[in-house]
């Protein structure tokens, strides 16, 4: 049996009674606290201690009812092993539903930050509204994540990553503060690059301010790798053991449960989290298991290719996984987690139609059977969000998008990047409106999206920053669109 095989059937890396002590040298919280996937009754509290090198360290938790731990609701101790980088995933459960938490961890005479994080309700929510934000494309060389300074004064239930949390090589040319190094490899080198972005303060603090649920998209490993195809001609056993290394590091870095700890190259992060009968996250994978680009990836005129019914964005198990639990779903609104753009964008390039291969637009089959599926099965308010294009962007969702009376299925709000790009603007591609009538809204600036839900209403403030490039910007909504139960499609709050 390995580790991860004893870890799974044994549960918890709890530590024994007697464990030794550890004497540190300095204090290892310095890549600070989150936690994450929130349940009713539980949550996952990580840390991830720094500059250390015995075998394993045990480091203990408590999770209290006020930010002074008076009042202390549950502790442990879990064993920090160097195998797994010193993570810790305290798995929580027995907490009471939809109340706020405050936790900490101590190790060798030495205390982490506090960190504040919020179970899932068990209610509708009728008098208190669900909210939160979404966010994508976090590149550290691009800019400031002076969004995420912004976005840790909310009032959020939780924040859903989109993917892109690092990027493993260097993009674009306007450089604002450095890489620790090159392009990333290895197992260790993942671990660098993980290490310096979560030193970042404005990152740390909205990860120690609300409950996080995560999802990768391409640079967690390579810019658009697809399953176990490398964007370089690498054979694919050879990719398998970098996209090894870069998802062991994302697990490492990131407050999941046991159930997504890798095994290889394989990750299990398709997964539903609910949130009383309000509202159902349903996480996708579109990298993991999905087909490659066609045409040649990049922008292309539509390929045959790209109609093949042969192509797959999630793979089949995914895509029942998705529709029984659509069909199933109790909830008053069902979210798609998906990391790249679903709308159909069309644009014209001297007078042809092109499409980025890379989207679900060079998988049109793939993006037909789940528009046939929301037009058949309805599940209720069907909402995608959606990162990696590094743009806000509102569109409906239309059972055939080459046809603008078509019925609208689902809205799709596509989250900017909080960096990625660097400083953005309000400028619209000439034409890209006119030729995509679906499309609502669209702007480059850089920011998060923060979503209000009501049983009868969900809101999506558009949240900018008018500069990356340096620190200390303002934030403000540049706009808000809001859906209407039972009524499919946004428009402008
Ligand atoms: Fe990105
Ligand atoms: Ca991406």
């Amino acid at each position: 049996m390995n580790r991860r095989d004893f870890i799974l059937a044994f549960g918890a890396l709890a530590a024994m009674p007697g464990e030794r002590p550890v004497r540190l040298r300095s204090n290892p919280f310095t890549l600070g606290v989150a936690s994450g996937d929130p349940a009713p009754g539980g949550v996952v509290l990580w840390t991830r201690l720094a500059g250390i090198d015995p075998q394993r360290v045990a480091v203990d938790w408590e999770i209290a009812e006020d930010d002074r731990f008076r009042r202390i609701a549950k502790k442990g101790s879990s064993l920090a092993l160097k195998e797994f980088g010193y993570s810790v995933h305290a798995e929580v459960g027995g907490l009471q539903p939809g109340r706020d938490y405050w936790y900490r961890f101590t190790a060798g005479g030495e205390a982490s930050p506090v960190g504040r994080t919020r179970t899932a309700r068990t209610s509708s929510g009728a008098a208190n509204p669900f909210r939160f934000a979404f966010v994508s494309c976090q590149n550290y060389e691009h800019g400031y994540f002076t969004a995420y300074h912004h976005l840790a004064a909310e009032d959020l239930d939780v924040v859903v990553h989109l993917g892109d949390y690092i990027y493993e090589t260097r993009f674009g040319t306007t450089i604002v503060r450095q890489h620790e190094a090159g392009e990333v490899f290895t197992l260790d080198q993942y671990r660098a690059r993980y290490s310096l972005y979560r030193s970042d303060p404005d990152l740390q603090a909205a990860h120690a301010a609300f409950p996080w649920i995560v999802t990768p998209d391409d640079h967690e490993v390579q810019d658009n790798y697809a399953g176990a195809i490398s964007k370089n001609e690498v054979p694919p056993e050879e990719f398998l053991r970098r996209r090894a290394a870069g998802y062991q590091a994302y697990y490492e870095f990131m407050p999941l449960r046991r159930t997504s700890m890798p095994a290889g190259p394989d990750i299990s992060l398709f997964r539903k989290l609910s949130f009383g009968n309000l509202i159902d996250f349903h996480v996708l994978d579109t990298r993991q298991y999905r087909s490659d680009q066609p045409c040649g990836d990049g922008r292309k005129p539509r390929c045959a290719a790209a109609l093949a019914p042969s192509q797959t964005m999630m793979g089949a198990k995914q895509e029942n996984w998705l529709m029984t639990g659509l069909r199933s779903s109790q909830a008053r609104w069902n979210v798609l987690a998906n990391q790249v753009m679903i709308a159909d964008v069309a644009q014209p390039v001297d007078g042809t139609k092109t499409y980025l291969m890379d989207t679900w637009g060079g998988y049109v089959e793939a993006r037909k059977r789940l528009m046939n599926f929301l037009g058949q099965a309805r599940p209720s308010n069907p909402v995608v969000i959606t990162g990696d294009i590094h743009s806000n962007w509102v569109s409906d969702l239309k059972l055939d998008f080459d046809n603008p009376s078509s019925a609208t299925v689902g809205t799709e709000f596509v989250g900017t990047s909080i960096t990625s790009g660097g400083d953005g603007n309000d400028s619209v591609p000439e034409g890209l409106l006119e030729v995509n009538p679906h499309i609502k809204f669209f702007n480059t600036r850089r920011g998060y999206v923060r979503a209000t839900v009501t049983p009868s209403l969900w809101t999506s403030d558009y949240r900018v920053v008018p500069f990356v490039s340096r620190p200390g910007a303002p934030v403000e909504t540049r706009a808000s669109f809001v859906v209407e139960n039972g009524k499919l499609g946004a428009h402008r709050a």
